[in-house]
């Protein structure tokens, strides 16, 4: 069995660090502009469409080199700005389930999430969570879409565990309608938290597999899983 996780309005939540630290970046790359997220939708999408988005928006370039430069130049802010002030904070009942999915025999655990590796990995660990508890991760730089995720995790889990997993074994905790439609899209489960900010009722009309306002009944989340 494997659990994949999403990080933002899941996990947890940073007060919009990630957003400002793009900003940042945005401005120390390119000085002397303003920058601003207005009609760019973030949440559930991944961050190197975010940056093609903002640089049409803005008219700079959004080549490969250019997201390179952004991508690396967006982690340092992220860093230095999360090291200023922590801002991140797991949700509640997450520490617990995190540690007994790892506790548990059956169960493998990773990321799935529209973060690059090393701000998603920064923003988990100032969250106060173990980064080594997930093992089998997928990242926003392993696919185009959401979509391409769940079957690189799964590949990660065969070469990880020297076992195949079916998707129908996989289920994807997600924040938005974006998650729900990778893991259906996929073959997997899906637990939908209302932590980020989409209502229950949307999380249900888009078929989540089971919709909770939060994840603080650890082990009720737990006996679905298991099911
Ligand atoms: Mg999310």
């Amino acid at each position: 069995m494997l659990a994949l996780w999403d990080i933002d309005g899941t996990l947890l939540k940073s007060e919009h660090a990630g957003i400002h630290a793009m900003l940042e970046a945005l401005h120390e790359l390119h000085p002397g502009r303003s920058f601003s997220f207005d009609g760019i939708e973030v949440s559930g999408r991944l961050d190197p469409l975010i940056y093609r988005e903002l640089a049409a928006k803005h008219a700079i370039p959004g080549d490969d080199d250019a997201h390179a430069t952004f991508r690396a130049t967006y982690t340092e802010r992220l860093r230095a700005r999360l090291a200023a002030r922590n801002t991140v904070r797991a949700l509640a009942g997450v520490g617990e389930l995190v540690r007994a999915l790892h506790d548990h025999a059956h169960w493998e655990q990773g990321l799935l999430t529209g973060n690059y590796e090393p701000t998603g990995f920064l923003k988990v660990t100032h969250a106060g969570l173990d980064p080594s508890q997930f093992r089998i991760n997928a990242f926003a730089d392993h696919g185009a879409t959401r979509r391409d995720l769940p079957p690189v995790a799964i590949r990660r889990y065969r070469d990880v565990t020297g076992r195949a997993v079916p998707p129908e074994r996989v289920v994807i905790i997600g924040d938005t309608p974006l998650d729900v439609d990778c893991a259906h899209h996929n073959g997997c489960r899906c637990l939908a938290v209302a932590t980020g900010i989409h209502p229950p009722d949307e999380l249900r009309a888009a078929g989540a597999d089971l919709v909770v306002d939060d994840l603080s009944d650890v082990a009720g989340v737990l006996r679905w899983l298991e099911a």
